[in-house]
């Protein structure tokens, strides 16, 4: 089924998050005593994700949609916001609190090769969380639990006394899929899960996603780079730019009607497999380099690239507005003043 065809489940957000901010404070000195200024990683970042709904986070590389993912599960804190999970803030859980609340929400990285211990056996790797969260410590149930996990991501059960290096990618990503479903959450974020893999196995794990929050109901925060893997996956789509969201709304929306002039270059660079409707649609290009998150622009963060920027745009950051149910822009001009508008 098409991404913009399915319907994720309705209902009350899962995870809310509200103005977001990390910012990592740069020191100089022999001591690193001084503070000089700051990396503005994350700013003002909001979104929400339901039950059952796949979110894409997508941007160039390095514009901050990582480390959202990360502070999200607080392997970084905060610099400020909340992160509301079924109303809880996880932004302000203690240590044992917030290790309690990583049995509902897991997290799936980038680097298979790197993720897991590489002295450890498959079975050792799937038995730890169980053991270390106090679900069980029964031998039978365990081993039966880490047999189903690995035939639920499409693993030989026989596997479970191999290494990880006796795995291909593709087959240690599946792996690490499993470790992260065997507390059974309801939330997972997937950052870049498969940008280190091979083309041709990237359409297996996505579609291994897909089947396994149509059983088990989960919701997915899905980051990455890849247009065409995104708008495969998900229901709805967050664009970042440095640091910053400029536009959330439905997959179908966002790929077919781009409001965002940032979206829209973005999206342009995606190559169509039809050459004619390539050639109509051209591509909107970008000039310029993007600006540093130390010192990000005044107003809207895309003005220094954007070929519609005004003076307003220097002096004011643009709010997210809402210009169509459910589709949120973040530009002074998108939707609104006639012949302004940006194309
Ligand atoms: Fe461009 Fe101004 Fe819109 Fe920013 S607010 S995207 S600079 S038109």
């Amino acid at each position: 089924m098409n991404a913009e065809t399915k319907k994720p489940a309705s209902g009350e957000p899962i995870l809310e998050v509200r103005h977001l901010v990390k910012h990592f404070p740069i020191y100089k000195g022999a001591l690193r005593k001084k503070q000089v200024g700051k990396v503005h990683a994350v700013d003002d970042v909001s979104f929400s994700i339901a039950q059952g709904e796949t979110l894409g986070l997508v941007g160039e590389s390095g514009c901050g949609k990582s480390t959202t993912a990360r502070t999200i599960v607080r392997l970084q804190d905060p610099t400020s916001g909340e992160v509301l999970f079924r109303g809880t803030d996880l932004s302000t859980l203690k240590g044992g609190e917030m290790r309690r609340m990583r049995q509902n929400i897991q997290m799936i990285f980038q680097d298979p090769y790197a993720s897991l211990n590489p002295r450890m056996r498959v079975g050792e790797v799937l038995r730890e969380p169980l053991m270390e969260h106090g679900i069980t410590r029964d031998r039978g149930e365990l081993d039966r639990r880490v047999k189903r996990m690995l035939e639920l991501v499409g693993l030989d059960p026989q596997f479970e006394n191999r290494f990880p290096h006796e795995f291909s990618g593709g087959q240690r990503q599946r792996i690490g899929i499993a470790r992260a479903l065997m507390l059974e959450p309801s939330l997972i974020i997937c950052d870049e899960p498969i940008s280190a893999l091979d083309v041709s196995v990237q359409a297996q794990i996505v579609n291994l996603l897909e089947d396994l929050q149509r059983e088990l109901g989960l919701s997915y925060l899905f980051v990455a780079h890849d247009l065409s893997m995104i708008r495969h996956i998900s229901h709805r789509v967050a664009i970042m730019y440095l640091g910053a969201l400029v536009e959330v709304g439905d997959c179908g929306d966002i790929y077919q009607s781009p409001l965002h002039p940032y979206t829209q270059a973005f999206l342009s660079a995606v190559p169509v497999p039809d050459p004619a409707v390539q050639k109509e649609r051209g591509r909107v290009s970008l000039e310029g380099e993007i600006p540093s998150a130390i010192a990000p622009p005044s107003g809207c963060r895309f003005r220094t690239r954007c070929r519609h920027a005004c003076p307003r745009c220097a002096e004011t950051r643009p709010e997210m507005r809402e210009l169509s149910p459910g589709h949120w822009v973040a530009c002074h001009l998108a939707g609104g003043e006639p012949g302004t508008r940006p194309a």
